[in-house]
């Protein structure tokens, strides 16, 4: 508890008194490659193999390489873990946790679930007899689903996509370690700045690192963070066995990127605030989610495990398909796209995009409906944002 206390009072997140702050970290930790030569950023190792016998205990780039062990020493410092393993992006690191588990285990699902995680489930995993069940963990019955069901891994994101559900993180995780099983949280909506899942109790900690973590749009990435050697040795072994490492080039951008992720996610969360503000307040405008709203009715818990809100918005609009097509059509500063977490604004239609496979029945009922549009809010300057959503909803 006492590090939620600080968690929340304390802008750099700090677990021991007196150890560098989280943006000093991001900046400082792990680069011990460079001492030889003095340069202020490590080297990009172009190589695919290694000489024999060599300190660092290299042999293989698919199973380690120094711009990873670079990237996994800063990740794991920032989100207070022992081991960090990083890969070629979420889907991989997502493929390589799933990949640990055996015919007729169970994984306790959240079923406001980001798109390709529910894919590999349905259509990847499923085939090899790994049992996926889907539960709204906002509901407090459904925790009793893990004592009951006893799976192999509890499965959550906080905030979801594109809902922006808020979830227990240290409640779930409560429920996951009595039932004996293990909590994998997808953070990559919060980013490792906003919250630390390993702290709330859970046991994995998991990111695609393509978004905020690198913020730039130019890369992709993953990582999954545990302070289990048990964990860890299985994820290294997927990392390798299954080829689902990165590369060098996208693990040096990665931690480029990371460098600006404390300024870079306040400016995220202070334009995100004020553009669900606006929002909110406009007649076209059906609802706001935000978690950092007051009027949000997961103020409270988001404020209890998250440092920010982060930056995306998502807005259900009075409009139908076609005023909302328009609307997006409209936008200068928004372009439409998949994606999010890089420095410049984007705009997601789920209905139309992520969720495009999904019936619209199912869509409807999970809340997806035609005029539900997902902002991902960049460090632009506010007002020139909340000036385009105005100049666009008045063409509507
Ligand atoms: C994007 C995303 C992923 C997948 O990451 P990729 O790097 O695109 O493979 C996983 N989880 C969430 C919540 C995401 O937003």
């Amino acid at each position: 508890m006492s590090t939620l206390a600080l968690h929340q009072n304390d802008d750099e997140l700090e677990t021991t008194p007196g150890a560098p702050g989280f943006a000093t970290r991001a900046i400082h930790s792990g680069n011990k490659y460079a001492e030889e030569t003095g340069a202020i950023n490590a080297p990009l190792y172009l190589t695919s193999t290694f000489r024999q016998g060599n300190p660092g205990g290299f042999d293989y780039t698919r199973s380690g390489n120094p711009n990873f062990r670079n990237l996994e020493e800063v990740i794991a410092s920032l989100e207070h873990a022992q081991y960090a393993t990083v890969f070629s992006s979420g889907v991989a690191a997502i493929t390589a946790v799933v990949s640990s588990l055996k015919s007729g285990d169970l994984v306790l699902a959240e079923e406001n679930l980001y798109g390709c995680t529910f894919r590999l489930f349905e259509q990847v995993f499923k085939k090899f007899g790994v049992e996926v069940e889907y539960v709204d963990f906002s509901d407090p019955i459904s925790l009793r689903q893990i004592s009951l069901r006893k799976p192999e891994l509890v499965w959550i994101e906080s905030p979801t996509n594109p809902l922006l559900k808020v979830l227990d993180i240290e409640r779930i995780a409560d429920w996951t370690h009595r039932a004996g099983s293990s909590l994998v949280v997808d953070n990559t909506f919060a980013s490792s700045f906003v919250q630390q899942p390993l702290l709330l109790g859970a046991d994995l900690s998991l990111s695609s690192t393509t978004k905020y973590l690198s913020g730039h749009s130019d890369c992709l990435g993953g990582v999954v963070c545990s302070n289990s050697t048990i964990w860890n040795e299985r994820l290294v072994f997927a990392q390798k066995a299954l080829g689902l490492n990165p590369s060098p080039m996208d693990t040096w951008l990665t931690l480029r990127g990371i460098k600006t992720l404390a300024p870079r996610m306040r400016s995220h969360a202070e334009n995100a605030h004020a553009v669900a503000s606006f929002l909110k307040s406009h007649p076209a405008v059906r609802s706001v989610r935000y978690p950092f709203l007051k009027s949000d009715p997961q103020y409270q818990l988001a404020r209890k495990q998250m440092r920010n809100g982060s930056g995306i918005v998502t807005v259900e609009f009075d409009f139908t398909l076609e005023q909302t097509q328009r609307f997006l059509r409209e936008l200068s500063y928004f372009c439409l796209a998949e994606s999010l977490g890089g420095v410049e604004s984007l705009v997601c239609h789920p209905a139309t995009m992520t969720h495009a496979s999904v019936p619209a029945a199912v869509r409807n009922s999970l809340g997806i409906g035609d005029s539900l549009v997902r902002f991902s809010v960049g460090i632009e300057h506010s007002g020139d944002l909340v000036a385009d959503l105005r100049r666009a909803l008045d063409r509507v």
